[in-house]
Formats: structure tokens, sequence, C-alpha cells
């Protein structure tokens, strides 16, 4: 498989960076070509503008949805975008790893689904979810938490992890067409032990030598 993982951790000797690392050297030595957009290293600029296009539809009134519709047309993204766009498009298999940040993505990969995810190119036009322009393709996202299991739980301190996610799997990957396997959570590694990290890492290795068989999960409604 072409396997994209996108990480979005300034720090490389964070457990997400072991977590990257466990990624790609599974998948590699499994034989799948792996690219890795790294956010913070490629001082990813995560807001939006007219600096996303080389192209202009309506110099007077920027509305960002109808340039996107535009640079499509005539092939205006930036290279920034353009190189991002062409590894979602080159991928079989998307991975975002992440640290969960106020209950959702850190600011620089949401910025990066804002810019990358445009319209026209990535959505629109009757494709939207099972019909999504990335139909057949599938992704999911490998995330970090503060907090212990318990308190993700329903009625937990901080509530049920599902509906948390569901604006990323639903909104975001779904939307776009992606099929979605469950989401691959380690839940305050900032508070467990050194050996149980290290099997946490373990069983993610053990899961992405499997992950082709894997079939996709039911991201719910809000
Ligand atoms: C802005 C912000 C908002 C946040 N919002 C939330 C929130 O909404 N909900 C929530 O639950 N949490 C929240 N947090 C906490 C955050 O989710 C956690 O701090 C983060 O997920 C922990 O992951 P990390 O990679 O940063 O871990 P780290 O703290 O970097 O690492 C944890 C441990 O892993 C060890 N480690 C690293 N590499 C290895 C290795 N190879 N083998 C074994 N051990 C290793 C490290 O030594 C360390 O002891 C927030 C944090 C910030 C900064």
């Amino acid at each position: 498989m072409r396997i994209f993982v996108v990480f979005a951790h300034p720090e490389h000797r964070s457990f997400n960076g072991a977590l990257l690392r466990i990624a790609v050297e599974t998948l590699e030595a499994a034989d799948h070509d792996v690219r890795v957009s790294d956010l913070y290293a490629m001082g990813f600029d995560p807001t939006s503008g007219r600096h996303n296009f080389t192209s202009v539809r309506d110099p007077d009134y920027f509305k960002q949805q109808l340039e996107e519709l535009h640079a499509t047309e005539v092939g205006g993204f930036v290279p920034a975008i353009e190189e991002e766009l062409e590894k979602l498009e080159w991928c079989d298999l998307m991975i975002w790893q992440f640290p969960l940040w106020w209950f959702g993505l850190p600011a620089i990969l949401k910025g990066w689904v804002d810019r990358v995810f445009a319209m026209g190119r990535t959505y629109g036009g009757g494709r939207f979810y099972e019909e999504g322009i990335f139909a057949g393709k599938r992704s999911f996202i490998s995330l970090t938490t503060g907090g212990p299991a318990a308190a993700y739980e329903h009625g937990g301190f901080n509530g049920d992890i599902d509906p948390i996610l569901r604006p990323i799997q639903r909104g975001m990957l779904r939307f776009v067409g992606f099929d979605v396997l469950a989401p691959h959570i380690v839940f305050g590694p900032a508070h467990q032990s050194d050996q149980d990290l290290r099997a946490a890492l373990y069983a993610y290795a053990q899961r992405l030598r499997q992950i082709e068989s894997e079939s996709p999960i039911d991201v719910g409604e809000y």
C-alpha cells in the first residue's frame, strides 16, 4: 500500500514521536511505500488566505471556497498545498498522528485540513461521504490523550471519546470519502510506566502489520 502519515507534534522525542517512528519502521518493513508530512518540521503555515493560491478569481472579495474551485480548474494552488494534495491523491491509507488538544486537533493539523481539503479538489459537486472523491481509500487517526481511559468513558470525567472524535472522523475524513478504521488511542502516556509504554508501541506495530485486513467502522452521525 501507499501510506501517507501526517504528524502533528512539536517534539520528536515525545510519545507521539515514538508512535510515528514505530509506524514508519513497521510499515516499511512490510514493504509499504510510506510518505510523512511532519507539519512542525515543515513549518507548515496553518492559516488560510490568498496565500493559498497562485490564482485569483475575485480580487475584491476573498471567499475561500470559490477561490478553491477556481484554483482546482486552473491549477492555482501554491506548492505547499499542491504537494499535500498530491500526497492525499497518491495514498491508499492515510494516518494522522497527534496529541488530543482541547478535545480536538492541534491547530497546525486543523489548519492543514482547512487549507488542503479544498473545495473542488477534495469534495463538492455532489461528491461527499460514500460518493466522496477519496472513496475507496482508507484512513485512521492515531492519538494520545492527557487523561486516562476511564476519563473518556461514557459518564467519565471528560465524557465519551466517540463524540469527541466524530467531527474529525465524520466531518473531515468521511466527508471527503475516506473509509475510517478504528481510532488508535494511547490514553495518558505521561502517566504510564516505561514497560506499559513499550507494550503500547508493540501493540501498535502488531496492529499495523495487519492493517490491510481491517474493516472500516461506522463513524456515526451527529
Ligand atoms: C494545548 C494542549 C491542549 C491539551 N488538551 C487536552 C485535552 O483536551 N484532553 C486531554 O486528554 N489532554 C489534553 N492535553 C494533553 C495532551 O493530550 C498530552 O500531553 C499528550 O497527548 C501526551 O502525548 P505526548 O506525545 O506529548 O507525550 P509525552 O509527554 O511526550 O510522552 C509521555 C511519555 O512517553 C515517554 N516516551 C517517549 N518516547 C518513548 C519510547 N520510545 N518508549 C517508551 N516511552 C517513551 C516519555 O518519556 C514520557 O514519559 C493537552 C495538551 C496541550 C499542550
